[in-house]
């Protein structure tokens, strides 16, 4: 491993969390780098137009949000990498970090924003499928299912939004939810009936997946009766499993803060970026000596 950088604080996470995490930290005069595997904004950049965002009556487009966070961040002296954290470990001084590529980083503090992983359904054939008709959001590529027939798998509000993302694509959206209802508020739930490409099965649910290469269809059951469905795509958003701390969650170490839907936050854009806020503020705490 080669020679570790050292930073008054590391964000792991580059979602709506790290960056108001980073931003408070940076522009509070703080030495503070993010790093971030995937795309900077995380899940939030690729969810089209955000309506419940405060501050903009005609909403925002979720990815131009993200950007105007990343400038403004970066404006304060946030630094940024692209890489993955592989571990992390207390050292003497503070917390050792592994990258890909055998990079490494040091820093005193540590701000804990991955996100949480999306939920499976646990049938057999799903991961040999996953990316082949599989997935679990159709974040940027909604448009891919232009005049296609899809169908997700799920009865939240996250389910609810992409349904109705697809039905601005596809010909078709199968919303197949376990329980007897949508658990999402009343407005999506009027949108999701009055939608006439979206098809409920309420009380279903996804019993066996079909197709050697790519998903070809889906066997759902619902009131005792078995039917296939011939899909193009199934997304698979049955909810969100906590992910796994480097550190044994009742022992975190002084100096370490999680925060976002990995804190188990209600999921929304806004309670990231206060969640991501406050572990900032903990964290300067931390950095100034107060407990
Ligand atoms: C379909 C759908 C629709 C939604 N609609 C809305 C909505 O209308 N309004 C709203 O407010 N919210 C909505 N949300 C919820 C919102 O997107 C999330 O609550 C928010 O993005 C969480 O922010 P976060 O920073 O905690 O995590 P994320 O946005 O998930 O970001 C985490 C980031 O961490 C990175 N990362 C993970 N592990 C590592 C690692 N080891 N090393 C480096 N980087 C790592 C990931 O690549 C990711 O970019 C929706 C979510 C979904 C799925």
């Amino acid at each position: 491993m080669r020679q570790a950088a050292s930073w008054e604080s590391v964000i792991v996470g580059g979602g709506p969390a790290g960056l108001a995490a980073g931003l408070h930290l940076a522009r509070a005069g703080y030495r503070v780098l993010l790093v971030e595997s995937g795309h900077l904004g995380g899940q939030a950049r690729g969810l089209g137009r955000i309506e419940n965002y405060p501050g903009f009556p005609a909403g925002i487009d979720g990815g131009r949000l993200m950007e105007r966070w990343v400038r403004q961040a970066r404006r304060w002296g946030l630094r940024t990498r692209h890489a993955t954290v592989r571990s992390a470990r207390r050292g003497a001084r503070g917390f050792l970090l592994s990258l890909d590529h055998g990079r490494a980083l040091a820093a005193r503090s540590l701000v804990y924003c991955p996100g949480a992983p999306f939920d499976d359904l646990a049938l057999p054939q799903e991961k040999r499928l996953r990316g082949c008709g599989v997935f679990h959001a159709a974040f940027d590529r909604a448009s891919r299912w232009s005049g296609r027939t899809v169908a997700v798998a799920g009865g939240g509000e996250a389910a609810a939004h992409q349904a109705l993302a697809l039905s601005r694509h596809a010909r078709a959206v199968h919303l197949i939810c376990r329980s007897g209802e949508v658990k999402a508020h009343r407005l999506l739930r009027r949108r999701l009936r009055d939608n006439p490409r979206i098809v409920m099965s309420l009380g279903a649910r996804v019993l066996r997946l079909h197709g050697r290469r790519r998903l070809e269809a889906v066997d759902v059951s619902s009131c005792g009766t078995r039917r296939r469905l011939a899909v193009d795509a199934l997304f698979v958003l049955v909810g969100k499993v906590p992910p796994r701390l480097p550190f044994p969650a009742g022992r975190l170490p002084p100096g370490f803060f999680v925060a976002g839907d990995a804190a188990g936050e209600d999921r929304q854009v806004v309670v990231a970026a206060g969640s991501g806020v406050k572990a900032a503020m903990r964290c300067i705490g931390f950095l100034e000596g107060r407990p």
